[in-house]
């Protein structure tokens, strides 16, 4: 008789393992808490969804979950989804989306593979309880139970709790006596000082964007910053976020606004604006560098005013200093944390020292783990999902399969 699989959350995970579980032959049901699987897929990469990338470099991941870039390393995402009559392509730095250019064809695929493959999804079914008993475990959906011999917790983290991963998977694996690392808000905004950052509000800049934590740098991203009403965005601050959320306020982030310049060039570019606009309002010597407003707000911050002629306020050597040094490195306090209403991804979930080799929580035969619902997280660019595609393929087989091995 075929294994019984139970699944809980049809997401990029969830999908990925019922249909690998599905293919080794077991008989394998959904359980999914909103009217419908695979809301998040639809969102992801604005809508056309970055299913993964071409550089897969273990600096792109986080969490403590040790075996996680060997799982990725053994997974082929193109030849996933090629199987399933789904073409990528790959953009200059090595991000891969659907041919189509729509996510909306990333989960026809896979509902379609896994309706092949006669994988059941139950949809309105939230899970409110896990039990092991023998070698059955038991979900609870309110009244309703279900068994199987394996279960696969598949439920994401509690980033866009709109997408129905509002963590409350979590306290289950907890009173299971699973480890849960605090779920914290990752690819995300950074908030910071709003009086800093709301002048320049809607402007982007290529920049270098550091994460100071009790003064050091911890990890420096080069890419658009965007600054927002009370936040910096974009994805460097995304790639930066989970280290903020960490430290919370012992971070600052530190903005290199010329950072394909070394200092001699920056000082040497300065005297030559200053005797070229010398005549200038002060908020008018960048303006051929940088993004006008930009330079305005950074003169200002430096020197106290943006009007004065240039040439006056920058004639002594330490005024063109200190400017230079805010341009290479002004500080902003980072002042909180980011909602999970504003997170792509979760930082945190079931501890690795808690999983075997095989995701499987260990002293708890029969639970398997996969995507977010682990503490494995990974930078933009299709990182998150080749981690779910591939730990849920993984988890699948190994459920499947798991009375043979
Ligand atoms: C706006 C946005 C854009 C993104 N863009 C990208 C991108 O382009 N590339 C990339 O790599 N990553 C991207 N991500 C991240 C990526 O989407 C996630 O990392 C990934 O979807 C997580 O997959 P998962 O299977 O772990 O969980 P999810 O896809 O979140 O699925 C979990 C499922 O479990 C269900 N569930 C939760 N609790 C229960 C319960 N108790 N019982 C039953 N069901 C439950 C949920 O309703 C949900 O359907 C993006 C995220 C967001 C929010």
């Amino acid at each position: 008789m075929s294994r019984r699989i139970l699944v809980i959350g049809g997401g990029a995970s969830g999908l990925a393992a019922a249909i690998a579980a599905a293919e080794q032959g077991a008989s394998v049901t959904v359980l999914e808490r909103l009217p419908r699987v695979g809301r998040k897929i639809l969102l992801t990469g604005n809508g056309r969804c970055n299913l993964g990338n071409e550089h897969l470099e273990a600096r792109h991941f986080h969490g403590t979950y040790p075996h996680a870039f060997a799982i990725m390393q053994r997974f082929d995402t193109k030849r996933f989804f090629r199987e399933m009559g789904l073409y990528t392509r790959t953009d200059a730095e090595g991000r891969m989306y659907p041919a189509s250019g729509t996510a909306a064809s990333v989960l026809d695929a896979l509902r379609f593979r896994a309706e092949q493959l006669g994988v059941q999804m139950l949809c309105d079914r939230q899970v409110t309880g896990l039990r092991q008993a023998g070698r059955k475990w038991y979900a609870f959906c309110g009244d309703t139970q279900f068994s199987a011999d394996a279960v696969i917790a598949a439920a994401g983290g509690s980033a866009a709790p709109n997408c129905g991963t509002d963590g409350s998977l979590f306290p289950i694996l907890r009173q299971l006596g699973l480890t849960v690392i605090q779920p914290r808000p990752a690819l995300c905004p950074i908030p910071t000082d709003p009086a800093s950052v709301k002048p320049l509000k809607g402007i982007r800049v290529r920049a270098a964007a550091s994460a100071i934590v009790d003064g050091k740098c911890v990890r420096t991203e080069h890419g658009e910053v965007q600054f927002t009403e009370s936040a910096l965005s974009g994805i460097c601050m995304f790639n930066l976020s989970r280290i903020t959320a960490m430290h919370g306020k012992h971070t600052e982030i530190a903005l290199d606004l010329l950072p394909d310049y070394s200092d001699a060039e920056c000082a040497e570019i300065l005297r030559e604006l200053v005797r070229q606009r010398g005549t200038l309002p002060a908020g008018d010597l960048l303006s051929g560098l940088l993004p006008k407003r930009i330079g305005e707000v950074w003169v200002k911050a430096a020197l106290g005013t943006a009007h004065a002629a240039a040439g006056e306020l920058l004639h002594a050597e330490p005024a063109q200093r200190h400017l230079l040094e805010m341009l290479r490195g002004r500080r902003f306090p980072v002042t909180g944390t980011a909602s999970f209403a504003q997170a792509q991804v979760t930082a945190g979930g079931a501890a690795g020292q808690c999983l075997t080799k095989s995701l499987e929580a260990k002293g708890l035969p029969g639970l398997f783990l996969c995507g977010e619902a682990v503490d494995t997280d990974g930078d933009c660019g299709g990182y998150n999902l080749t981690w779910c595609w591939a730990s849920g393929t993984y988890v699948g087989k190994q459920a499947a399969n798991q009375n043979n091995m």
